[in-house]
Formats: structure tokens, sequence, C-alpha cells
């Protein structure tokens, strides 16, 4: 099989060796789970439950108030009583309105009990039931911002889609989940891709990996050769190179595509899942169950107890047990939720998982690039690793001047955060976190001209 690439990017360390080869671990129900109930991206939610009410594993406890296409819903991980519904610390550190269910006294978090939807047979129903299925799980971007699912399977009419990608690549060092994933439930990823297949009406399908894990190649195909598989489903293999599993890059390997400038994968004729989403879809339609539990990596030097595991959305950090997590405080220097270059350092253990939680590192000073910053030497090299071929140099300058125009200008919006710049600067200017402010400054500088033009 051809390995196939895209310009640029790095050659990282990709330190998954601690937890490779790893089965997913069950992590027992916790006693509280403190779940946000805007994890999306989109109109907020509102709580459909209130305090002092008890709730079942699987119910709905958030809403959109009328649920407009941006939304989706947000279940209880664990059954027990609403305690609380007040703010708390989420993953991204910003403050957001939690639902707290304590597992009542003595009782299983779990009891057992599950509200789970009635399983829907997908290649039967109609589209507009499988997109209202797909909602109705709460189902996003596991890995990213919290795009909703049911509107990324529904493009506008203009735009021609003829490949869907799923996105095994997970190129972000030490995570190894979606890699267990696939190893595990080779099934459930391949009826997950069949089943937006006959949502959109797309013929064919490409499960695009890294070539650091080709060793699952003969078990997809097996799996690909068992039963019928509605429509053509292939393996697409591409280096091992960083940020490989960004959505764009990803489409240049496998088909020679580009996204344009200001573009979305659909621009090129794609819709790209991640395989943990495609599984999640599959098990929304087959088990009627929506997404309450997430599969992530706990590793980094820090950590005494490498594995993969499966944990209900909402256990803090510092709820899951030490079998689980063993923090080795004598080296601990920094918690990042996600992966090291595009994660988020956390402040402390009272953060919750949530629905796009792929990974906890524990970093030691030595794994983590905390050294202070110096001025630019104009090497260029931040310029020449940009898998997105933009000047993040320029980009870093207007910030620093204010000049969100020019940023903009200058690539701004079409910047994936993938932290190549950062990771290769000589003089560890911090890139990308000045991109992701100067995201935001733009948005409230657009949302602040939108209520001024009113
Ligand atoms: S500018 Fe954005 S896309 Fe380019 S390397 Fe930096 S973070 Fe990645
Ligand atoms: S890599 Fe760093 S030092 Fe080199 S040009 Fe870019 S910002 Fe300046």
């Amino acid at each position: 099989m051809s390995v196939s690439t895209f310009r640029r990017g790095l050659k990282l360390p990709t330190r998954k060796h601690a937890t490779e080869g790893k089965p997913i671990e069950m992590v027992p129900p916790p006693k509280q789970a403190v779940i946000p109930i805007n994890q999306h991206f989109g109109a907020p939610n509102k709580p459909l439950v209130s305090v002092g009410e008890k709730v079942i594993r699987g119910q709905k406890i958030a809403d959109a108030s009328s649920p407009g296409p941006m939304t989706v819903p947000v279940h209880a991980s664990i059954s027990g009583v609403v305690k609380k519904i007040e703010p708390r610390t989420q993953s991204n550190n910003t403050e957001g309105l939690c639902v707290v269910i304590e597992a009542e006294e003595g009782g299983d978090s779990s009891g057992g009990r599950e509200e789970f939807m009635t399983p829907l047979d997908p290649f039967t129903c109609t589209k507009e039931d499988a997109l209202a299925r797909i909602r109705e799980a709460g189902l996003l971007g596991m890995g990213g911002a919290g795009f909703p699912t049911h509107i990324k399977l529904a493009p506008p009419p203009n735009k021609k889609i003829d490949v869907i990608i799923a996105d095994g690549a997970e190129c972000e060092p030490y995570l190894t989940t979606d890699e267990a994933a696939m190893t595990e439930k080779p099934h459930l990823l391949v009826k997950g891709l069949e089943i937006i297949m006959k949502i959109t009406g797309v013929n064919r399908a490409i499960i695009g990996m890294e070539d650091n894990k080709k060793n699952l190649i003969p078990m997809i195909e097996r799996e690909l050769r068992v039963g019928e598989i509605k429509g053509d489903i292939s393996i697409g293999l591409c280096r091992t190179r960083y940020p490989q599993g960004g959505e764009k890059m990803l489409i240049t390997a496998l088909t020679g595509r580009e996204v344009p400038s200001g573009g979305l994968p659909m621009d090129a004729g794609c819709i790209v899942q991640n395989v943990g989403s495609l599984i999640a879809i599959a098990e929304a339609f087959l088990l009627g169950k929506p997404l309450i539990d997430r599969d992530l990596t706990v590793s980094g030097g820090a950590c005494k107890t490498p594995k993969n595991i499966r944990a209900p959305i909402g256990t803090l950090l510092k709820d899951l047990p030490v079998e689980f997590m063993e923090i080795d405080y004598s080296k601990l220097a920094k918690i990042i939720f996600g992966g090291p270059m595009m994660g988020t350092a956390v402040p402390s253990l009272e953060i919750p998982i949530q629905k796009n939680t792929s990974g906890i590192i524990l970093m030691t000073k030595e794994e983590t690039t905390a050294e202070a910053e110096g001025p630019c030497i104009r090497c260029g090299r931040c310029i020449r690793n940009c898998a997105a071929r933009l000047s993040p140099v320029i980009m870093n300058n207007s910030l620093e001047a204010d000049d969100l125009d020019y940023a903009v200008k200058a690539g701004l919006m079409d910047c994936m955060e993938c932290g190549s710049c950062s990771y290769m600067c000589p003089a560890k200017i911090k890139l990308v976190q000045r991109f992701r402010v100067g995201k935001q400054r733009l948005r409230i500088k657009q949302a602040a001209q939108k209520a001024a033009a009113k």
C-alpha cells in the first residue's frame, strides 16, 4: 500500500510507547459528575433539570430552549441526584454552567439503570430522522471546538460531497485512544461510516491513518470483507507527520485536493469524521446511546499509570481512581487536556472530562517547552514549517501591533492552531497561544460591530 502525505509539517517524537497497544479500561462510575451544559460550538443550552431532582444515566439534562441547528443536548453520565447547577471551570479554562450530579448515598452511581433512546435502523429511516437521532445523542466533533455532527453531515445543496474520510491519524504525541478504539471496535467504525454514507448519499469512504498504525490494516480489512458493506470503503495510509490529523492535511494526503483559504472540507468535496465520532454514531443508532462516556489516553512523564481509559463525561480528574491516574507529584510540571501540541494546560485537578477530551497528559519540566520567550531572530522556521502555508511571524507582529485586520489578511482565520510554529521557534515565542487569543479578539470585535449595526 502506498503512503501519502502533505507538504511541510513536522517529524515529532511520538511518545506513544507507554500506552500503545494497551486496551481501553473502564473507569468505574464516580461518586459525582460535573457536566458542563455547553460543550458545543453554537447557541447556549439551558438546564432541563432542577436541584434535588433524580436523574438516570442517559437522561437529557440540558438543551437549547428552542433547539436551533447549531445546538446539541447534554445527558447525565451517572445516575443520582442533581446537587447544584453552578458555574465551574471547564477544560478550556473558562467558567461555564455545570450540572453537578451526586450518586445517591450508598448506591451504585450507575445503579444499573440507564435511559437510552430506542435503537433506530439507520438504513430504513429517513435522512431527517437520522440527523435528528445524531443531534439527540449529543454528538459533536470529539477532538476540536465541538462543531455539531448533524450540521457537518448536512452540507448545503450547492456543496457536492463525494468522499467521506474517517480520521484515524491521531498525530498528536502521546495519544493512542483512536488506535485502541480502532483495534477494539472496527465493526462499529465501519458501521459508523456506512451510516454517514447512507445519510449523505456518498458512495466512497477512506479510513485514513498514519503509517505507525499499519498493524491495524489486516484487522480493518477483515472487517471490510465480512458482511455486506454498503459502499466503497478503503484504507489510506499517510506518513507519520504532524499535523497529519488536521482535516485539511488529511484531505490533501488522501485525495490530492486542497481546501481553499477560508474554506471548509466540503469546499473540497469531503466530510471528515474522527474515528471516535464514527463509533459514537454507530452506538447512537444500534444501542440508542447518547454521548455520555469518553475514551482518552492518560500519559506523560509524571504519570505512573499510563493507559487508555473510558470514563463517564463529567468525571473530575481528582475523582479518577489511583489505578487509572497516579500522579508523580515530584515530577509534575503541567497538566494538559488533549494532546501537548493543541491541548490546554489546566490549573488544577478540579476539571471535568468532557466530550472533546482526547487525553490527559501529566508533563514533566523536561517534556514542556516552558522556556522564557526571546526576541524574534527572523529565522523563518515558523513559515517553513506551517502546514497551512501561513506566515506566523507576520501574523504575530500584526497582533502585537494591535492590527487585527492585517493579521486576518495574513491568514489568522486559516490557522488550525496545530502549534507547529511555536514548537519550532528557537526564540520560544508563544505563537499559537497568541493566535488563539487573536481569534477570540476578532470574534468579540465582530460581535460588537454586529450589535452596533442593529
Ligand atoms: S500558524 Fe497556525 S497552522 Fe501554521 S504552524 Fe502555526 S499554529 Fe499551525
Ligand atoms: S520561528 Fe520564531 S524566531 Fe524564527 S521567524 Fe518565526 S517567530 Fe521569529
